[in-house]
């Protein structure tokens, strides 16, 4: 059933057809059935902001923190009758991409188009134990997997040969996330990369991740400018308290960071009688005149507000000078030790100059011997890789053709079919710790291995969890900057996402990667991404 109010005005021709600054506030499902209390008070949350003209859209979360949740359109779908437009956020981390198709299609017929694509957190918790996550795609993946829906799905009908229609459009108006707040080079510039990558896939608009540094929301936003990245941005505004600023200080959420020194102001001002409350308030304020004198097109608000809250902190926005939010951006400016910038600071030490990192052009224009000695530092596992791969796993060499023939011919014996296969883990396994999927992405992440070094399998980027460079799971590197690390010296780090989206195909697992590499029936030989869209 359609909801009989579709939104007066709807995020699309919001964000389209003017150039007004947008508040959307995030609201959290909860764990339970919706008549239970704590999702009473959610329900009637989402109720009191649906009559508050100041909020243009409500934004729902997904099993946020990796914890099960009820699902957000079931709240979502009483907004969208009150006329009020919805933003579904949906990751990859509980469905596959059937499980995520089905949804989709739910959220269409009840009359949801707004969906903020998500790789998603890792599960933290699960009945009787931890949930398996599911990471089939990812963010890229699911952007695809929208803008191929909105342009009709083939529908392949099972048997026939070559009969193929197209399902009905959707009306899907996806966003991404991205995170500016990273502390190293290579960290940062996939983060972009990567955002390139979700815009050309089909994002519409991009929500920043939580962040309390003023000059990385100037440097996103003057990045996206001066680099051609056609999206409108809207900035995170997460209403901090001390609890919660000794919880993102540790890491406790994936990619979020507060400073110590923000970290102790907020613990100090938690001293006050009302606990910080106005301090925090005033906080949140600044920051969302910051974002507004910025150019960027919104502020989402998160961290539990109630109405009262909000209206109070919109009210002090609206008391501020015109300029004012330039002192704001001096006060909230709470970077990461050695932090890395693309661009120079400005006049103000709170905003980025339009001046390119002067270090980071240095270190890519360096002469002929710094250059040798930087190839030097790249791991052989890398640089063998690369050789290999140029000479034989790629198209049009003789050394393809000659792969191609020779596994023609081994397919046709079993016994050698398998001989070639226990050959090929005999290699991949002790250099790439190769778990045989069967779809091989190492030569989209510089030779490392994303079912092994990844663990959300992420094949189109990172995900925006990383801390300070590591991973938000494991005790190592992200393997996307390791990427970046190996790719700089032979300058090939600017295109590393400059590809088509890599969906792995499941049916291959167990099966040789090289034979289905030559012989084209992995990502590699299939590069159209609609030849997958049936399923096979
Ligand atoms: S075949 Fe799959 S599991 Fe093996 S190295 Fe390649 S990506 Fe990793």
């Amino acid at each position: 059933m359609q909801p009989s109010g579709a939104a007066s005005q709807n995020l699309r021709s919001m964000l389209e057809d003017s150039d007004r600054f947008l508040t959307g506030v995030e609201i959290e499902t909860s764990r339970g059935l919706l008549m239970a209390e704590t999702s009473r008070k959610t329900a009637e949350l989402a109720k009191s902001l649906s009559e508050f003209e100041r909020v243009d859209f409500v934004a729902l979360t997904d099993n946020p923190g990796g914890n099960p949740h009820i699902r957000p359109e079931i709240l979502g779908q009483d907004l969208l009758f009150r006329g009020r437009d919805v933003v579904i956020n949906m990751s990859c981390k509980d469905y596959n991409r059937n499980g995520i198709e089905s949804r989709l299609w739910a959220l269409g017929s009840q009359g949801f188009t707004n969906v903020l694509a998500l790789s998603g957190d890792y599960p933290t918790d699960g009945f009787q134990g931890l949930a398996q996550p599911v990471f089939d795609i990812d963010s890229v993946g699911l952007l695809e997997l929208i803008e191929q829906m909105n342009e009709g799905l083939p529908n392949r009908v099972w048997g026939s040969v070559g009969r193929e229609d197209r399902l009905e459009k959707t009306n899907f108006y996806a966003g991404c996330a991205v995170s500016p707040f990273k502390k190293l080079e290579g960290e940062l510039m996939t983060q972009y990369f990567k955002l390139a990558m979700k815009v050309r896939t089909g994002a519409k608009w991009a929500i920043t991740q939580i962040g309390y540094d003023s000059r990385k929301f100037s440097e996103l936003q003057l990045y996206v400018q001066s680099t051609g990245i056609e999206i409108p941005l809207i900035g995170s505004v997460f209403i901090l308290t001390a609890p919660a600023g000794r919880f993102f200080n540790r890491w406790g959420m994936p990619g979020v960071w507060v400073s110590d020194e923000l970290r102790d102001i907020a613990d100090q001002q938690a001293k006050s009688r009302d606990r910080g409350r106005a301090y925090f308030s005033e906080l949140a304020a600044k920051q969302i005149a910051i974002l507004k004198g910025l150019g960027y097109r919104g502020a989402y608000i998160s961290g539990r507000p109630q109405l009262e809250r909000i209206r109070g902190i919109l009210e002090m926005v609206d008391s501020y000078g015109e300029n004012d939010w330039k002192e704001f951006a001096k006060e909230i400016n709470f970077a990461q030790t050695n932090e890395f910038y693309y661009f120079e600071q400005g006049d103000n030490p709170g905003l980025s100059s339009n001046q390119v990192n002067k270090d980071y052009l240095a270190s890519k224009s360096k002469s002929k011997l710094a250059r040798a000695k930087a190839l030097m530092t790249v791991p052989l596992q890398y640089r063998l890789g690369k050789f290999v791969h140029d000479r034989v796993f790629t198209e049009g060499t003789l050394g393809f053709k000659a792969g191609r023939a020779i596994y023609a011919q081994v397919e046709k014996s079993k016994k050698l079919t398998g001989v070639a296969h226990v050959l090929e883990q005999a290699t991949k396994v002790p250099v790439y710790h190769c778990q045989d999927c069967g779809d091989c992405s190492l030569p989209d992440i510089a030779y490392l291995c994303p079912e092994s070094e990844c663990v959300k399998n992420q094949r189109n980027g990172p995900c925006g969890g990383t801390k300070a460079g590591m991973c938000e799971v494991l005790d190592k590197e992200c393997i996307w900057l390791r990427a970046y690390d190996r790719l700089k010296p032979y300058g090939e780090e600017l295109t590393m996402l400059e590809r088509p989206v890599v969906f792995r195909d499941a049916s291959l697992r167990n099966t040789s990667a090289w034979a289905n590499t030559f012989l084209l029936r992995d990502h590699h030989g299939k590069k159209n991404p609609a030849d997958r869209s049936g399923g096979a």
